[in-house]
This record gives structure tokens, C-alpha cells and sequence, in this order.
């Protein structure tokens, strides 16, 4: 059975002195060995975080990075300064970065395809906005953006992967899914990873929900048999954080 895997993308919140304050805070609270815990945080704070989570189970991820080796794009994080850092995990194609900085599916396709050459595991993100849920075209809107971010993507690199499915309707709005809504999409997701792998790889691969994930809606949304954790925005900013990754206890 997939162990669950529960991540913070603290999004541009939190500046190096506030993770470290951050992090020591979350420590005592996110202890729970039958999770995956990560911070995904910004660029700035992935060193300092990390020193500050040593010799506990919280793993610092990124919360992007660039799909060159290195080179001349100003502003940019590359894979390898990730690597080098200790990162583990990438958040990739948050629908923050599709709406905002333009990221498209090929992008996000290039980004999941060098996370892996550097053995860095992607947490893909898609998900629907309000519109196209109520015009009813959820299920082919997110199959399509699967298909795309996993072109040229092995079995076993899949098998590694996270997919989180996040609602844009859901994202920061305090309007969490319904757990029926979130499990029919999370199970759609492991269907069409079966189509595109086999059997094995939609067994092995790790789906989240993310979208005003609370300590109150985590238990029945991570009770679903394709929900395998979360993905969680404001509320990893607090010690509610600690409740969710304690969802089970
Ligand atoms: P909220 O939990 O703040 O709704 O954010 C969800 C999200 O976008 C996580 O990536």
C-alpha cells in the first residue's frame, strides 16, 4: 500500500529568518513516521530550512525550478543548485505558476522530465478552474494535462512521481472540495496513469489533494482509497499543519 505523503508549498510566504522560526515551531508537531513530510518553500529559504529541519523527518522541497542544466536565465533555479541543496522533491505546474508566469503543459512536461535527471522527485500539479467544472469538461481538462506533463516520462520514473490534484476553484478560497468531488478526479488521475503505464504504475503512483485543506477536512479526504495525502497552502503556515499530518492519530 502507498505510504502517504503530505506536503507545504508555502508558496511566497516566510522569509529566511521567518522558515527557520517556522520550521522549529512545525517540528514537534509534524512527527508521524507512517507519512512523507515535506515543506516545499521558497528558493531563499531551502538552505536555512533545511539546517533547521536536520535530524528530523521534515524533507525541505522547491517549490519550482527551471528545465536548464544551467546558463544565462536571470532569476532562474536550476535543478542542479536543487540537488546540491539536499532537495528531494519540486512542486511543478502549480496553477499559481500556469495563470501567472505562463507556465504551459509542455513547460511543466520539461520541468518533470529534468527533475528526474537529477533525481529529484516532481510533485505535479493540475487541476480545473470553476468554469470548465461547470461546463462539465473536469475529467478530459485534467486527463490532457497529464498526458502532456508525462510524455517521454519511464514507468518507473512515473511510479516515483506525486500528481497533486488542485481545484483552482479550491485554492486559498476556504471552499475545500467535496471529498466525493476530490476522490472521483484522484481515482480519474490513477485510470488515466493505468491507460498510459500499466496496472502497476497507477498502483505505485502518489495522488494528493490540495485546495483549503484544513486539519477538520483531512481525515475523510485522505480516508479515500486514491487520495495518498495532501497538498497543503495556508494551513502549513500554522501549527494546524501539525494536526494534518496527524490526520490518522
Ligand atoms: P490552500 O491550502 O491555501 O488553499 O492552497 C492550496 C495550494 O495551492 C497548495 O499548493
Amino acid at each position: 500500500s502507498r505510504k502517504k505523503i503530505i506536503a507545504g508549498n508555502w508558496k511566497m510566504n516566510m522569509t529566511p529568518t521567518e522558515a527557520v522560526e517556522l520550521v522549529n515551531t512545525l517540528k514537534p508537531l509534524v512527527a508521524n513516521d507512517e507519512v512523507d513530510v515535506i515543506f516545499c518553500v521558497p528558493a531563499i529559504d531551502i538552505i536555512p530550512a533545511m539546517e533547521a529541519a536536520k535530524g528530523s523527518n521534515i524533507n525541505i522541497g522547491a517549490e519550482n525550478m527551471y528545465y536548464e542544466d544551467k546558463g544565462a536565465y536571470t532569476g532562474e533555479t536550476s535543478p542542479a543548485m536543487l540537488k546540491d541543496a539536499g532537495v528531494k522533491y519540486v512542486v511543478i505546474g502549480h496553477s499559481e505558476r500556469r495563470e501567472y508566469f505562463a507556465e504551459s503543459d509542455e513547460d511543466v512536461n520539461k520541468k518533470v522530465l529534468k527533475a528526474f535527471e537529477y533525481g529529484i522527485t516532481p510533485i505535479v500539479c493540475c487541476g480545473e478552474s470553476l468554469t470548465q467544472r461547470e461546463q462539465g469538461i473536469t475529467l478530459d481538462w485534467i486527463r490532457q494535462q497529464i498526458k502532456i506533463a508525462f510524455l517521454n516520462v519511464t514507468a518507473d520514473q512515473a511510479k516515483e512521481s506525486v500528481i497533486a490534484y488542485e481545484p483552482i476553484w479550491a485554492i486559498g478560497t476556504g471552499k475545500v472540495a467535496t471529498t466525493e468531488q476530490a476522490q472521483e478526479v484522484c481515482s480519474a488521475i490513477r485510470v488515466c496513469i493505468g491507460e498510459i503505464y500499466d496496472q502497476a504504475t497507477a498502483a505505485a503512483i502518489r495522488i494528493q489533494y490540495g485546495g483549503s485543506v484544513s486539519a477538520a477536512s483531512a481525515p475523510e479526504l485522505f480516508a479515500q482509497p486514491d487520495i495518498d495525502g495532501g497538498l497543503v497552502g495556508g494551513a502549513s503556515l500554522k501549527p494546524e499543519f501539525g494536526s494534518i499530518v496527524n490526520y490518522n492519530k
